[in-house]
């Protein structure tokens, strides 16, 4: 059955007026607006496509579109119905109305190509206008990055994909010259966070797995990788490693010039310890903390010892039992190391080089 209605846009200013075209049928929404006010929509044609006895209803024009979550709705003016029971609609549900729907974006200014889906020109519609913009570059995601930092870490809102083409879909309402400067600078605001979101998640990850790999060799105390400030990673030149490497031309002796053999067990008073032994003194305290000045050498216990792993002068060697933070600085000085803990004077926290 064909029938001809007029298609019109309320709200868009491009769309005034269109040309004749075939009556379309949908199946409505079930949930239309009429439905609480205890009357029907005009029925029109049967349709071996419809079931029977369902109610159909006959489109007299697209007024307006919006993009939601899974696709984009029309709201739709039913013929013989009065504007205000105009229904958003998914788009499946207006499928049939192919043709009014292309005029009705043609004159929304919207691209639209042969037989390509709706959805799918709007969507286009809304990369072409987001690509002229610009790109998010590291800098505009990283100045907004420094205004995330808090307690928690880098707190911040995601703004949701829809929400930022629905604002776009109103912009593009409206020819270029009259868009609001407030309205574009959001929607670039909200295009560098969700932009800076992705890119601190892969940052993340990338941080997480040099954070395992050092943690990887058997350290008694953990140490944490993190980067509050800008979307840089750990450099490939940073090497963590738990062993003594020499410097060329160095050779490390194997073989203790001296060891003790300390009767029940070494301590500051036992006279014959690895310290007195070397003309030094003993350099640790019974919590295993210097008690020697800074800069004097200490000689621990090693493998020329009676003493075992659990001997009060092997402090050193038993590797730093404080919890430690591999962080971003934020005065510009690159990658740092603090403390993720309170630590107690003259205790021995790591070996650092460089
Ligand atoms: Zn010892
Ligand atoms: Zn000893
Ligand atoms: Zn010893």
């Amino acid at each position: 059955m064909t029938r001809t209605c007029i298609v019109i846009s309320r709200k868009c200013k491009n769309c005034v007026r269109a040309e004749t075209e075939n009556t379309h049928k949908v199946k409505a929404n079930g949930v239309g607006l009429m439905a609480g006010k205890g009357s029907k929509r005009k029925r029109v044609s049967e349709d071996p496509a419809f079931e029977e006895g369902e109610p159909e209803y006959e489109v007299e024009r697209i007024v307006d579109h919006r993009v939601v979550q899974n696709g984009v709705h029309y709201l739709v003016k039913w013929r013989g119905w009065p504007k205000e029971s105009n229904t958003w609609e998914p788009e499946e549900n207006v499928a049939n109305c192919k043709q009014m729907l292309q005029n009705y974006h043609k004159k929304c200014k919207v691209l639209v190509s042969g037989s390509a889906s709706i959805g799918s020109s709007t969507y286009r519609a809304v990369e072409k206008f987001k690509k002229s913009l610009g790109y998010p570059t590291k800098e505009m995601m990283e100045n907004i990055m420094q205004t995330f930092s808090g307690r928690g870490g880098l707190v911040h809102r995601v703004p949701k994909e829809n929400d930022i083409d629905n604002k776009i879909l109103q912009l593009l309402e409206l020819p270029k010259g009259r868009w609001d400067p407030m309205a574009v600078q959001n929607v670039k605001d909200d295009l560098v966070i969700r932009e800076f979101h992705f890119k601190w998640q892969e940052q993340l990850k990338k941080l997480q797995t040099s954070e395992m790999e050092i943690n990887s060799s058997a350290n008694k105390a953990h140490i944490k990788v993190e980067n509050l400030v800008d979307l840089e990673e750990i450099p490939t030149s940073f090497t963590y490693m738990n062993d003594c490497l020499a410097a060329e031309g160095i050779t490390i002796p194997e073989d203790p010039p001296v060891g003790c053999d300390c009767h029940p067990a070494c301590s500051p008073d036992s006279g014959n310890c690895c310290g007195k032994l070397a003309e030094a003194t003993f350099a640790y305290g019974p919590d295993r903390r210097l008690i020697v000045p800074v800069g004097t050498p200490i000689y621990e216990c090693n493998k020329r010892c009676k003493c075992g792993i659990s001997c009060l002068n092997r402090v050193v060697q038993n590797g730093g039992t404080v919890d430690l933070c591999l962080f971003r600085t934020l005065n510009g000085c690159g990658w740092g190391v603090k403390a993720s803990e309170a630590i107690k004077k003259g205790s021995f926290v790591c070996e650092y080089v460089g």
